[in-house]
């Protein structure tokens, strides 16, 4: 046996990938990746805009003309004819060799390329236009609590919407309402859906209830009080950097909603907000969005769609993985309130708080709701999205269904439209198919947590300690680097845990937490 160290012969035995085989495929990977560097652009213009840029309405003119500009070169660049021809090439090429990254390249590319390509440029416009128009129609119609004003609206959104994805799909065997789910969950059908949401449902419904009729409640005492806000934005940084949100390669600003976004993996970008009387939900949106980033952060470099988030299911795993499964865990609070006690000069103990901020409400608005609750939400509307579309359901009929889907999941009284079926800016952006990803994102975090405690047995004492870093890495190594190279949430999962998407971990995690909680 020789050995080889010449360069040349190294060079010979490794495999050749696709780009330095076929002038096509290079072709298309400097394109995409010229349109990759222009979304970031177009994501610094609309990140300023939402934290720093001034408010007047002249300023967001020429902002809006800035962005407009941008949209058009980004539209053009990627729905340029040549791109066609080179998949097509490529795809002859690759025949030639193995490169794995590359087909998951063409496929992802040639999915939106062709998708893309199927919808008439007049339904495209009618998309954009009818967006800020339904939305103004659902302020009035939430402002002045009528339902009647949103209808036609919403009608109008459905319709547009299931032209949209009938015009997508593959074939007409695909149902309707599952192509536009896999805009947001990719290769996740209602079928399956309704398995696992029917699963939850049984289990939470009674459990609500027990919770609910229990004597023993925990107290929320230690939420309320005048909390600096200079010192809530000093603590919740000081959390999140130490949960492992990178600073040499990101940034935390205010903004009147939470949210993280992303310019490459070397800058990303997350906003709280805080209230004076209230500490927890500035917390709370600070190590979600903390997770969102650590996912962002973590992806490939390659500025391609492999390395873009699988989904917004497994975006929302990451960040509840943080959120519940650290944040509001008990060792988490052993570590956390001495933290937080020297920096408001308070004494409470770790039960204090992790009895606080695990506290039960019931709530008719979704996102005022608490993890227990929350699901109940998504699958009310979920249910009703899917049964307007597959026709069962008429429009006019949402606000009833509504309600009583409200007392029969939650046995909550709806108050008013405004309060129950109008409270989601959702549909007006036509996003069906949208809501379900923040329970299935709920389910998988669940299910990572329980992977991550079989890998690391000591994973409480870690957290109580504060040492983050062994299940970053983890979750880096089962979820981050593997980017959209999976077809599905379940084959990632089956692929990486050993076992699809299953409910039984949230559920179980759900009900062991709150029979202790609330002794039932
Ligand atoms: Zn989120």
């Amino acid at each position: 046996m020789t050995t080889m160290n010449s360069s040349t012969e190294t060079a010979a035995t490794k495999p050749k990938t696709l780009e330095e085989y076929s002038e096509s495929y290079k072709n298309l990977v400097k394109q995409l990746s010229t349109v990759s560097q222009l979304e970031r652009a177009a994501a610094v213009l609309n990140y300023d805009e939402m934290v720093f840029m001034p408010g007047s309405p002249e300023t967001s003119q020429q902002r809006g003309l800035q962005k407009s500009a941008m949209a058009s070169v980004i539209h053009e660049k990627s729905t340029d004819l040549k791109i066609g021809d080179w998949i097509d090439q490529s795809e002859v090429d690759l025949k030639e060799l193995e490169d794995r990254d590359a087909s998951a390249v063409l496929r992802l590319t040639k999915k939106g390329f062709v998708k893309n390509s199927r919808v008439p440029a007049d339904l495209v416009a009618k998309e954009a236009e009818l967006q800020s128009r339904a939305y103004m129609g659902w302020v009035k119609a939430r402002t002045e609590d009528k339902y009647e004003i949103f209808e036609p609206f919403l009608q109008e959104c459905f319709e547009t919407s299931m032209q949209i994805a009938n015009a997508k799909r593959d074939s007409e065997d695909i149902a309707t309402y599952d192509e536009m789910l896999d805009q947001f969950e990719v290769g996740m059908a209602s079928t399956r859906i309704d398995e696992l949401f029917s699963e939850v449902r049984q289990a939470l419904v009674p459990l609500i209830e027990k919770v609910l009729a229990s004597e023993s409640k925990p107290s929320t005492d230690a939420l309320h009080g005048t909390f600096d806000l200079e010192k809530q934005k000093e603590l919740n940084e000081d959390i999140v950097k130490q949960l492992g949100f990178d600073t040499n390669h990101g940034r935390i600003d205010v903004s009147v909603h939470p949210f993280t976004t992303s310019f490459s993996p070397m800058d990303v970008r997350i906003t709280s907000r805080f209230r004076e009387d209230e500490w927890y939900q500035g917390l709370a949106g600070s190590v979600h969005e903390c997770g969102h980033a650590i996912y962002e952060q973590n992806l490939g470099n390659s500025g391609l769609k492999i390395d873009s988030a699988l989904s917004m299911g497994m975006h929302e795993s990451q960040s509840l993985f943080w959120e519940r499964h650290v944040g509001l865990s008990k060792p988490f609070w052993k570590w956390a309130t001495p933290q937080f006690n020297a920096k408001f000069d308070a004494e409470y103990t770790s039960e204090d708080m992790y009895g606080a901020v695990n506290a039960v409400s019931q709530s008719f608005i979704r996102v005022e709701a608490d993890e227990l609750n929350y699901p109940l939400h998504v699958v009310l509307r979920y249910g009703i999205e899917r049964d307007v579309i597959e026709g069962t359901l008429e429009v006019k009929e949402i606000p009833k269904r509504w309600n009583a889907d409200m007392k029969s999941l939650l046995n909550i009284d709806v108050p008013s439209d405004a309060k129950g079926c109008l409270q989601d800016v959702h549909w007006s952006g036509l996003a069906f198919g949208y809501f379900p990803t923040y329970l299935l994102g709920s389910m998988t975090a669940a299910q990572l947590a329980h992977y991550c405690h079989q890998e690391f047995p000591e994973m409480d004492e870690m957290i109580e300690k504060g040492e983050f870093k062994e299940i970053k890495a983890w979750l880096t190594e089962k979820v981050h680097k593997h980017g959209s190279r999976y077809n599905s949430l379940d084959e990632h999962l089956e692929d990486q845990l050993g076992e699809k998407l299953n409910p039984k971990y949230f559920i179980a995690y759900l009900t062991e937490k709150y029979s202790e909680l609330y002794k039932c």
